[in-house]
């Protein structure tokens, strides 16, 4: 259906680094396969074919591919490339590998699109990003589509946010202050930096290495002075993220998850360059686990007043 296009100006200088990236995507997550891709992989013939279909599980909840006993894809190979993809092409991939690390959501005339800090070539790309970013919108004139007068105003409060957060003349710490102000003055849980540290330790962890991490900052008293342009990017990046999609469940939540997000980043890091590895660990195991991602913004969403 053709509609608008939103994307930040960073996005299109994405590119998968593949073989050289330290954090492949294709470890460590189980991918479902949808049921078109399927539907494919079925019909597919030769060895690839084969190979295929030995490497999926199916249940009454989908299908999947078997990971291996090192967690990795079974079709990813030892240099880090994906046969499926040098076999048969791009094309062939099923939607999550075809769209990852890129995220969307849908509105009634448009669609935005952004890429997710899990991937490490695109955590880069977002924290060393320079200018304030700027939302590019496409628009092929030929949709019919108007939005609410609902989601008008989350459109428009966003701005509003989005752009306090982007107003350089302020520090990022007024600056989170004013956001939450501007959100019928949302609050956050007055806890020390460790009590947060043990909130993130409570949840459902994936990568050790996260554990680790959190376990380390438990008990040290070593801060990184994470420069404000760096934290600008993150908080941008989660309110265009999340302030949309997630109004609707967590109204009184969503401001105060952004701005929380972007504290613990910068709080976990003990040096400057520690963020790229923080933030890419913080959105893997938090932003991409509906029930942790669930667990936090509930809970602010109930202690901001929401029901
Ligand atoms: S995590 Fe990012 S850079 Fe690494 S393989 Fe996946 S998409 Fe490519």
């Amino acid at each position: 259906m053709p509609m608008k296009r939103v994307y930040p100006d960073y996005f299109s200088r994405f590119q998968c680094v593949a073989d050289r990236c330290r954090h492949n995507c294709c470890v460590g997550w189980e991918i479902d396969i949808s049921p078109a891709a399927l539907r494919k992989y079925d019909g597919m013939r030769g060895e690839m074919g084969e190979r295929l279909r030995a490497s999926i599980a199916r249940d009454e909840n989908g299908a999947h591919f078997i990971l291996d006993e090192n967690e990795r894809c079974p079709l990813l190979n030892q240099n880090g490339l994906c046969d499926l993809i040098t076999v048969a092409g791009e094309k062939a991939l099923c939607q999550i590998c075809r769209d990852h690390p890129r995220f969307r959501t849908q509105l009634t005339d448009r669609e935005e699109i952004g890429l997710g800090l899990c991937c490490e070539e695109a955590c880069r790309l977002i924290l060393n990003w320079n200018q304030p970013v700027q939302l590019i919108v496409e628009d092929d004139g030929r949709s019919k589509a108007v939005l609410g007068k609902r989601e008008q105003a989350r459109l428009f409060q966003r701005e509003r946010l989005l752009s306090v957060a982007q107003d350089r003349r302020m520090s990022i710490f007024d600056r989170m202050g004013r956001i939450m102000e501007a959100d019928e003055n949302a609050e956050l849980p007055d806890l020390p930096f460790e009590k947060w540290v043990n909130v993130l330790l409570t949840l459902e962890h994936m990568d050790k290495s996260w554990t680790i991490l959190l376990k380390k900052r438990q008990n040290s008293r070593a801060f990184a002075a994470v420069d404000d342009r760096t934290q600008e990017q993150l908080l941008v990046y989660f309110l265009y993220r999340h302030y949309l999609r997630n109004q609707k469940q967590y109204p009184r939540g969503v401001t105060a998850f952004c701005v929380l997000s972007t504290q613990l980043i910068t709080l976990l890091c003990e040096k400057p360059e520690d963020i790229y590895e923080v933030a890419r660990l913080y959105s893997a195991e938090i932003e991409y686990s509906d029930e942790n991602l669930d667990a936090i913004m509930g809970s602010l969403h109930e202690y901001n007043g929401g029901r």
